[in-house]
């Protein structure tokens, strides 16, 4: 019998080599998200498992979520460094270290989901990001558009221009910027800190998605006015590679790598959408004490206009910056013509 257990000991620290050596290919990816977040960390997740399949189990990624790395927003520098081979966080989150990160997330009224995914795959957008992101050693590739967000949760009505003077609001990227420009305090804050931050008046508002991901995060409990959008009509998430790593890897790896992340965008887009229908409806059911709101028209031109000048200014400082600002202003207006004559016709034909 002893020698039975001792054999069996043996084969089964075999297997085990065996097993952990069966990748080929091992890689370390680092996102923004806590772990197990729904869709922006459990995409990353299914992405891990898409490459093993794909790959016939020749690639393996090790998933670290912020809960281990501790750095939200150090997935730029991560992947730059090498530190980490891939990541998945927001573009605009690294508008400090990289102005031109800015303009890869989404604009303030600018395209919507469909139009901004049409330019990056069709429009030469991904190809304008890639030169920026060439600078500082990284690709990126799209990874979940989460489509219209919501203008934030909000602990007072807004009724002027006035109202957001000194307002001390959670929102990053440009619109955090253009809310500045016209008085507010913006800041940013990751995920796990949102909640702590409205509730004990840290903040006096947010905005963080939409009926996706808003709902379990108990926003509606702290503030009820439930703004809709006009600063993120259509967010993207993205994939960052180490370019040195990523080039470094035979063909088919990267080509595996690549694929399994347009395939990863696309399904995390759709159950983005579809997560935002079911939670609309059970806000809608279950919370009347939500007061869905528009922004008063004279506060949408105020915002409208610093967009444009803080647009303009940024294009003033030329060379690629001014080319990303003149290729999405060309294809917005382009896209939107067709979306006016086809989406909005057809829901203005219905509501007759
Ligand atoms: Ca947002």
């Amino acid at each position: 019998m002893k020698k039975m257990a001792k054999l069996a000991a043996v084969l089964m620290a075999a297997a085990f080599t065996t097993n952990t050596l069966a990748a080929d290919i091992t890689l370390k990816l680092a996102h923004t998200w806590p772990k197990g977040f729904p869709l922006f960390a459990t995409s990353v997740d299914e992405y891990a498992k898409l490459v093993n399949e794909m790959s016939d189990g020749k690639i393996e990624i090790l998933v670290d979520s912020r809960n281990k790395h501790k750095a939200a927003f150090g997935i730029f520098d991560f992947v730059k460094s090498g530190q980490y081979d891939i990541g998945q966080s927001a573009s605009y989150y690294y508008g400090g270290k990289e102005p031109d990160a800015l303009f890869f997330t989404t604009m303030p009224f600018g395209m919507t989901a469909i139009e901004q995914t049409a330019w990056f795959y069709e429009g030469g957008g991904l190809e304008l990001a890639n030169e920026v992101y060439a600078k500082h050693g990284m690709e990126v590739m799209l990874a979940l558009n989460t489509g219209q967000q919501m203008g934030g949760w909000f602990r007072k009505e807004i009724n002027s221009v006035a109202d957001l003077k000194g307002l001390k609001m959670r929102i990053p990227g440009f619109g955090g910027k253009v809310m500045a420009k016209v008085g507010a305090v913006p800041t940013n804050l990751p995920p796990g800190e949102l909640y702590q931050a409205l509730e004990r008046g840290t903040i006096d508002a947010l905005e963080w998605v939409g009926p996706s991901l808003d709902l379990r995060m108990g926003f509606h409990k702290v503030a009820p006015y439930y703004y809709t959008g006009w600063h993120e009509p259509g967010a993207e998430l993205m994939f960052f590679f180490n370019k040195k790593k990523i080039d470094s890897l035979p063909a088919w790896a990267q080509s595996v790598l690549r694929n399994a992340a347009k395939l990863t965008g696309y399904k995390a887009s759709t159950q983005t959408f579809h997560a935002s229908l079911e939670n609309w409806a059970t806000i809608k059911a279950e919370y009347p004490n939500v007061k869905v709101k528009d922004f008063p028209k004279e506060v949408i031109q105020a915002l409208k206009k610093a967009n444009a000048e803080l647009i303009a200014e940024e294009a003033k400082r030329g060379g690629l910056t001014q080319r990303i600002v003149e290729s999405q202003a060309a294809y917005l207006k382009k896209a939107r013509a067709w979306t006016q004559i086809g989406d909005q016709s057809y829901l203005n034909n219905i509501a007759k």
